[in-house]
């Protein structure tokens, strides 16, 4: 008989967590307006809001985080983070910042003006929003199979390369600072870029003189995925993957809030000398001195040693397959869940769960709203209170799908935990008949309004 499979690693601190009475939980969501994000986490019992920052350390992070040197400026810590990105992503040089976002300000501080335009796959909302911010525009181009839940394209995070030079040739070089690839692509739903497509990219922004960045904070999954499912990976290592990614992009951004494994960082790296000198300007102005920028020493120590074990086949192929777990179970009780399962999370299509809930009632927040009445579990509405509301006619816009994303944090929680979820979502699926009405809009607040949003049962 086959061994089954199991964790690579075993438990040796543990924090409990609480279940709670359906009564309970009734009294807190009111309390929270219907809003997720207003619930303590002490309400909630499985949480997969989201797998940013919400990871395990391992005893080795731990341990290096004892070794952390606080000096303001040239720290061990800090020469071990360069040496590690180095070794790990091949990049010459580096700026740690404090996380994702803050890494994107200080990259499109020296390289994003007025009027630009910057191509992508799907871009993730904080760089989107940089990108606006400094009035330029972001341009989706996405393989259209990535906005299809019933196409099972293995790379779904693709480029599609006769938009990408569609736009490299209607816009001169000077406006495209670049083209930004995320790895995975989170938007799309955790979806890898193949190393097909990322050599592709490369090839087609050299010919137009245009730089490539890599939006990396999932690069490591990306490589997994890359070694499982794309022709001539299969026996390469993981770390041989990743700086063969990497080979394909001039520089890099990366919130260490997820494959870094720790709870809080980021960082940029680049291979150009004049880049990082302008850029670190802007690093010292919002982050922090070029060898701390926003980051403890401790916490560098802590990233070093989460970027290795982070790249290590063993531990990806026990985080990835726990997501697939989840995913299979669901869809043995028939679950409408996107497919291929992503690297981080899985998707329920709210829309085929509850077809006879209008839409103005907001369809995946009544049903994520209750799968925790069902059993106190969090996932996060990715429809149409996310999609918020036309800027100008101020109208809800309604996106294609309406999803739950259930992500799941990097070696937090168990295949029982896994089972409660799919069980409590099975239990909502079979009195999904009952669940006739949503909730509507008490307050929002004008932008960005589902963190906030206060609602009410129809
Ligand atoms: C999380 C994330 C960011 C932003 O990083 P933060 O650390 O949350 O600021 C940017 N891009 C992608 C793809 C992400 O997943």
């Amino acid at each position: 008989m086959e061994l089954p499979f199991a964790e690579s690693y075993k438990i040796k601190v543990i924090e409990p967590i609480h279940r709670s009475s359906r009564n309970e939980r009734e009294q807190w969501i009111k309390k929270a307006h219907y809003n997720l994000f207003n619930l303590s986490s002490n309400q909630v019992y499985i949480d997969l809001l989201t797998d940013s920052g919400t990871g395990a350390m391992s005893d080795c992070q731990w341990s290096a985080m004892m070794l952390g040197d606080e000096s303001y400026a040239g720290s061990s810590s800090y020469h071990i983070l360069k040496e590690t990105v180095k070794r790990i992503t091949g990049f010459e040089h580096f700026l740690p910042t404090h996380q994702g976002r803050a890494a994107e300000n200080v990259l499109f501080s020296a390289l994003v003006k007025e009027g630009d335009v910057v191509p992508g796959n799907s871009h993730f909302d904080t760089t989107k929003g940089h990108i606006e911010y400094r009035k330029a525009t972001a341009i989706d181009c996405t393989i259209d199979e990535a906005f299809d839940t019933t196409s099972t394209h293995p790379f779904k995070g693709n480029i599609d390369l006769e938009k990408l030079e569609k736009v490299l040739k209607e816009y001169p070089a000077e406006r495209i600072p670049f083209i930004v690839v995320t790895v995975t692509c989170n938007t799309s739903g955790g979806q890898p870029v193949s190393m097909r497509n990322l050599r592709e990219v490369s090839n087609l922004a050299k010919k137009y003189g245009i730089m490539v960045v890599y939006d990396s904070a999932r690069f490591a999954e990306n490589a997994y995925f890359i070694k499982r499912n794309e022709d001539g990976y299969k026996e390469m290592p993981v770390k041989q993957i990743v700086r063969e990614m990497f080979s394909h992009a001039d520089a890099m951004t990366m919130s260490s809030k997820k494959d870094g494994i720790v709870n809080m960082g980021g960082f940029i790296a680049m291979q150009d000398e004049e880049l990082f000198n302008s850029a670190s300007v802007y690093n010292i102005l919002f982050e922090g001195f070029v060898t701390y920028g926003g980051m403890s020493g401790r916490d560098m120590n802590a990233l070093a040693q989460g970027l290795e074990e982070g790249t290590e086949f063993d531990y990806l192929d026990t985080r990835i397959r726990q997501v697939a777990y989840l995913g299979e179970k669901l869809k043995s009780f028939n679950i409408p869940v996107q497919e291929p399962f992503g690297g981080h999370a899985i998707f329920v299509d709210a829309l085929r769960f509850l077809p006879g809930l209008p839409r103005e009632q907001f369809t995946a927040q009544t049903l994520a709203v209750e799968l925790y009445l069902e059993a106190g579990v969090r996932g996060v509405e990715i429809g149409t209170l996310m999609a918020d509301r036309d800027p100008v006619t101020r109208e809800n816009r309604y996106p294609n799908l309406e999803l739950v994303r259930l992500a799941i944090p990097r070696r937090v929680y168990t295949n029982n935990h896994m089972d409660v979820v799919a069980v409590a979502l099975k239990n909502v699926y079979d009195r999904r008949d009952e669940i006739k009405k949503g909730f509507e809009i008490v307050s929002e607040a004008p932008i960005m309004r589902h963190f906030t949003v206060q609602l009410k049962r129809v």
